[in-house]
C-alpha cells in the first residue's frame, strides 16, 4: 500500500465548509487504496491573531510562551479536520507534535526539526486511521512546545513525508501552483507544470511564497516528491522534481520580486584581511540575513561596501556595523530605503551568456535603473527602485516569452 501525505494550508481548513471539502479529499484518497497522512495549518488568520495576542502583552515575549501560544492555531484545526474525516464514516486520530513525536532544536519561533518518530503514526496506519498532524510545531529534548517559523506546516508535512518514506507529499495552498511570475503583477504568468527542486529554492528564497524555504530543501535533500496544487478543484498542480527533460531550451523560468529591501553603504573600509569577516560577522551574529554585497574601490583606491538587507532588520544590521567599523577608520556609512530586487531564475542560464544583457535590455528599455547586480549560476538579481519592482518583473517576463505556452523563448 503507497502512503500519501497531504498537507492542508490556512485557506484550506478556514471554515466547517472547506474542512469538509478536505474531508472529502482525504477520504477519496484513502478510498483508492492508500494510506493517508494529513498535515494541517492553522485557519487562515489564526496565527497573525495569536501573535497579535501576544504582543499585546509584552513587546518582547518569552520564546517558549510564543510558540505555547502560536502553536494552538494548528491543534484546533487538526481536530476539527479529523472530526470532519469521521463524519465521512472514516477512522481518523489527530495528534499534535509532541503525541506524533516531531523533535526539533529549542530555537523557539523558528526551530529545526531533527527528528520525527514513525512509530505511533504508523500503529495508528495500520488500524486504518487516517493519521491528522498538526503542522508548524514540535517539541525540544525538554519538552517544550516549538514552532518552524511561519510557514512551517510545509515544512512539518514534507518532514514527515521523508521520515515515513511516504510515496508523495501533496502541498494544498491557496495557489494552484508555481507561476512564472506572481500572477497578481504579471496577468499574463503561466502555471507550471513542473520546476526543478535548485530552481524552485531560488524562486521560494526570492520572495514566490508558495512555499516555505525549508520544505523545498528537506524534499531535494530526502528526496520527496513534492507536488503543489489547490484545494478548491481537481487540477493538476505543480511537480517538484529533481530533472527534467527538455530543460535546455527554457532559459529563464520564473521572475520573483523581493520588496522592502534597504542597502547600507560603508565608505573606505580599510584594504585588508579579516576586514569584511569582521563587518559580517557582527551582522550575523545578529541573525540578519545579507543578500547582495557588492565591494568596489573608490576613486582614491579605498574599498567601499555595499549590501542589502531586509527593511526589518534595518535597526539590527545598523548597530551591528557602528560597532564593527569602530576603529577601523571608515569614513562611515549611509543607509538608503526603498527598493526591490527582481531575479530572473533558470536552470537554462548555464549555458547562455546573454540571459543577463537581455534583462538589463529589458529593464533599460522601460526606463528601469538598476542599482545593484549579483548573478549565481542558475539566477541573475537587479536591485530597482521599490516602486518600479512590479513593472521590471513585467518587464523581464515579458522579454523571455514566459507567458506563452511553448516555454521561453531567448534571444541569447
Ligand atoms: N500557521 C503557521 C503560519 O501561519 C504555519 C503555516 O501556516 O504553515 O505561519
Ligand atoms: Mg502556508
Amino acid at each position: 500500500m503507497s502512503l500519501i501525505v497531504q498537507k492542508y494550508g490556512g485557506t484550506s481548513v478556514a471554515n466547517a465548509d472547506r474542512l469538509r471539502n478536505v474531508a472529502r479529499r482525504v477520504c477519496r484518497t484513502k478510498a483508492m487504496g492508500h494510506d493517508v497522512v494529513v498535515v494541517a495549518s492553522a485557519a487562515a488568520g489564526t496565527t497573525d491573531k495569536l501573535i497579535a495576542m501576544a504582543h499585546e502583552i509584552s513587546n518582547d515575549p518569552h520564546g517558549r510562551e510564543y510558540d505555547m501560544l502560536v502553536s494552538t492555531g494548528e491543534q484546533i484545526s487538526v481536530a476539527l479536520l479529523a472530526m470532519a474525516i469521521q463524519e465521512l464514516g472514516c477512522p481518523s486520530v489527530s495528534m499534535t507534535g509532541f503525541q506524533v513525536g516531531i523533535l526539533t532544536d529549542s530555537a523557539h519561533t523558528k526551530a529545526r526539526i531533527i527528528d520525527i518518530s514513525t512509530e505511533k503514526v504508523l500503529e495508528e496506519l495500520h488500524k486504518g486511521q487516517i493519521v491528522v498532524i498538526a503542522g508548524f510545531q514540535g517539541v525540544d529534548i525538554t519538552g517544550n512546545i516549538t514552532t518552524l517559523g511561519r510557514g512551517g506546516s510545509d515544512t512539518s508535512a514534507v518532514a514527515v513525508a521523508a521520515a515515513l518514506k511516504a510515496h508523495r507529499c501533496e502541498i494544498y495552498t491557496d495557489v494552484d501552483g508555481v507561476y512564472t511570475a506572481d500572477p497578481r503583477i504579471v496577468p499574463s504568468a503561466r502555471k507550471l507544470n513542473t520546476i526543478r527542486a535548485d530552481e524552485m529554492l531560488e524562486l521560494a528564497g526570492l520572495g514566490a511564497k508558495v512555499l516555505q524555504l525549508r520544505s523545498v530543501e528537506f524534499a531535494s535533500k530526502y528526496n520527496v516528491p513534492l507536488e503543489v496544487l489547490t484545494s478548491f478543484s481537481d487540477e493538476p498542480g505543480t511537480l517538484i522534481v529533481q530533472e527534467t527533460q527538455n530543460m535546455e531550451e527554457i532559459v529563464v523560468t520564473g521572475v520573483a520580486l523581493v520588496k522592502n529591501q534597504a542597502r547600507v553603504n560603508i565608505f573606505n573600509v580599510p584594504d585588508r584581511p579579516g576586514v569584511a569577516a569582521r563587518i559580517f560577522g557582527a551582522i550575523a551574529k545578529k541573525n540578519v540575513d545579507v543578500d547582495m554585497i557588492v565591494q568596489a574601490k573608490n576613486r582614491e583606491g579605498e574599498p567601499d561596501m555595499s549590501f542589502t538587507v531586509s527593511k526589518l532588520e534595518l535597526k539590527k544590521t545598523e548597530q551591528a556595523v557602528n560597532e564593527a567599523i569602530k576603529g577601523l577608520g571608515s569614513s562611515g556609512m549611509t543607509i538608503e530605503e526603498g527598493f526591490a530586487k527582481v531575479s530572473a531564475v533558470g536552470i537554462g542560464m548555464r549555458g547562455h551568456p546573454g540571459v543577463a544583457a537581455q534583462m538589463f535590455e529589458a529593464l533599460a528599455a522601460n526606463k528601469i535603473n538598476i542599482e545593484m547586480i549579483s548573478t549565481s549560476e542558475i539566477k541573475i538579481s537587479c536591485l530597482v527602485k521599490e516602486d518600479q519592482g512590479e513593472q521590471a518583473v513585467r518587464a523581464v517576463h515579458e522579454s523571455f516569452q514566459l507567458g506563452e505556452p511553448s516555454g521561453a523563448a531567448t534571444s541569447a
